[in-house]
């Protein structure tokens, strides 16, 4: 039988990312391996990253967390959607849910019947025909009583990371504080051999995670693994972060409100609020941020705004050697659409899936490197998709987004799109159709024509179908209780 070559695992960094591996690699194979995690208080996290997909609920799942234990601990709220406020033009409001727009067959996508009722004179808003949509606008929210809606959670993910901790640690996982200073390599496969820290330990590991934020200090700064710049087509590269005092009920989706220089977000918490301003500092200056960010607050400030600095792109091989990056070591796409943390979760999923344990070969670390890849490129359209459809024409930030050159896999999405109402789902790629649609109309994208099969019905017949399932949705979010009011049940607020 073959031996166990790799056992020794070392997760370098404690924020979200590494303690996101080390619970998903102590839960999963935790009797296989050795784990510990080196962290530093004084460097700290880089403190953001609240708002989350649909698949954190998988990656739950997969820890086995209790979901009302996880909601208390990390201050969380549920999330429907993004609604994206001044993108097409200024005053255009539309809601990326989570939700299925209306019901598609095999020949195509429900929204073709919209368009033919549309063109016909009837049929109302596409996000009359999806629930989690309808729901948001609603601000209501229910699960495990009633119709299913498909959501995420905001939290907080300070928070986040000490619940993780505590969960590692009480399932094996040693935590070492202390800063690294040098990473020690094999003088001849430059295979990582150990972290050695300023007070002079050594930690020995036979595989090392990357978790260690932007600086990437076994990835890039040992490895020189090289990163591909985006920045040239996601040109944001500054965010400062603040926290406010909530002056109201937690509504359930993520506010993202475009500026002359690139976009604001609102998280509600159960405790608080998350506020970040997104901008490029070739069009607006710290000041001007700070000046824009705290103009828009509507609660007390509990901490003093953060610059954050970044450059968007992805680490040319997320997995060299004996390392593999997670978290923003790996790269950094944009806080958009809120990937960042689910791709965290697919990293160590798929490490979990190739785990090397009879030792790293080329061909593992070619497959993982792959697979990363082609998952990251397609969310990157998706998000360069955001910035190239506006008509704004109001600052030179916009003028450059509207009419720069975007990568030929997305240009074929947009033109498919205008031409013929096609929006597809690729292999392995995050979003799905519904999620092209939602941003593709609701920043203002017409197709020209589309599929012909919604007139293979009588006009009265679509007509009624149409109205049918508006009604049906609307009966199924009157039925759901206010979110906030839910929230404080499932939680055990109301009842303490
Ligand atoms: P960090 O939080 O930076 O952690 C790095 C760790 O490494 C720390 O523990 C630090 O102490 C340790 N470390 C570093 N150097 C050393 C050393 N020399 N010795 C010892 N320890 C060391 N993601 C989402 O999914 N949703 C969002 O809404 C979202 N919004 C974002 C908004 C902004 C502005 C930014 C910048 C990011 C956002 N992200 C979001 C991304 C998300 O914040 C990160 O993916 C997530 O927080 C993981 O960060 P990390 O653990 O990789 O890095």
């Amino acid at each position: 039988m073959q031996d166990q070559v790799v056992k020794k695992v070392v997760v370098a960094g404690g924020g979200t990312a590494g303690w996101m591996a080390a619970a998903a690699l102590a839960r999963q194979l935790g009797p296989l391996l050795d784990i510990s995690l080196v962290e530093s208080d004084e460097i700290g996290t880089v403190g953001v990253g609240e708002s989350t997909i649909p698949t954190a609920r998988t990656f739950n799942a997969l820890l086995g967390i209790d979901e009302p234990a996880f909601m208390r601990a990390t201050q969380a709220t549920f999330k429907l959607g993004i609604s994206f406020e001044d993108w097409g033009q200024v005053g255009d409001r539309y809601i990326h849910s989570f939700g299925q727009v209306g019901k598609s067959n095999w020949m195509g996508s429900f929204h073709h019947f919209w368009l033919q009722a549309r063109a016909a004179g009837f049929g109302g808003e596409l996000g009359d025909y999806c629930f989690e949509l309808q729901a948001a606008l609603a601000d209501r929210f229910s699960v495990g009583e009633g119709p299913e809606l498909n959501y995420a959670y905001h939290l907080d993910a300070t928070l986040y990371g000490g619940f993780l901790r505590q969960m590692s640690e009480g399932l094996g996982v040693r935590r070492i504080e202390g800063k690294i200073g040098q990473v020690e390599q094999h003088p001849e496969t430059g295979f990582i051999r150990a972290l050695v820290l300023e007070n002079g330990d050594r930690v020995e590991g036979d595989l090392f995670i990357d978790c260690t934020g932007f600086r990437g200090l076994l990835i890039e700064q040992t490895l020189k693994a090289g990163y591909e710049d985006w920045s040239h087509w996601l040109p944001t590269n500054s965010a400062l972060a603040v926290q406010t005092r909530s002056t109201g009920p937690a509504v359930p989706y993520t506010r993202a409100i475009a500026h002359q220089a690139g976009w604001r977000w609102k998280i509600p918490l159960q405790h608080r609020v998350g506020n970040g301003l997104v901008y490029c500092d070739d069009y607006m200056s710290d000041d001007q941020a700070r000046e824009t960010l705290l103009g828009a607050l509507d609660g007390e400030r509990l901490i003093e705004p953060r610059v954050i600095r970044y450059r968007t792109g992805r680490r040319r091989k997320t997995w060299s050697k004996n390392c593999i990056a997670l978290g923003l070591a790996s790269g950094f796409v944009e806080p958009l659409e809120s990937t960042s943390i689910h791709l965290i979760m697919i990293g160590v999923t798929r490490l979990m899936q190739l785990f090397p344990f009879g030792g790293v070969s080329d061909a593992v670390v070619a497959r993982y490197n792959q697979q990363a890849v082609d998952e990251l490129e397609k969310i990157r359209d998706f998000i360069i998709l955001h910035y190239k459809l506006t008509e704004r024409t109001d600052s030179p930030f916009w003028d450059r987004c509207r009419t720069m050159d975007i990568p030929d896999s997305l240009a074929q999405r947009i033109a498919l799109f205008h031409e013929s109402a096609q929006a597809f789902q690729a292999p392995g790629e995050l979003f799905q159709v519904d999620s092209w649609l939602q941003v593709m109309l609701g920043q203002r994208l017409e197709p020209v024509a589309h599929h012909q099969m919604g007139r293979l019905m009588p006009p009265e017949q679509l007509r009624a179908a149409l109205a049918d399932l508006s009604g049906n949705i609307a009966r199924a979010v009157g039925s759901l209780p206010n979110h906030q009011a839910f929230l404080d049940r499932y939680c055990g607020v109301a009842a303490a």
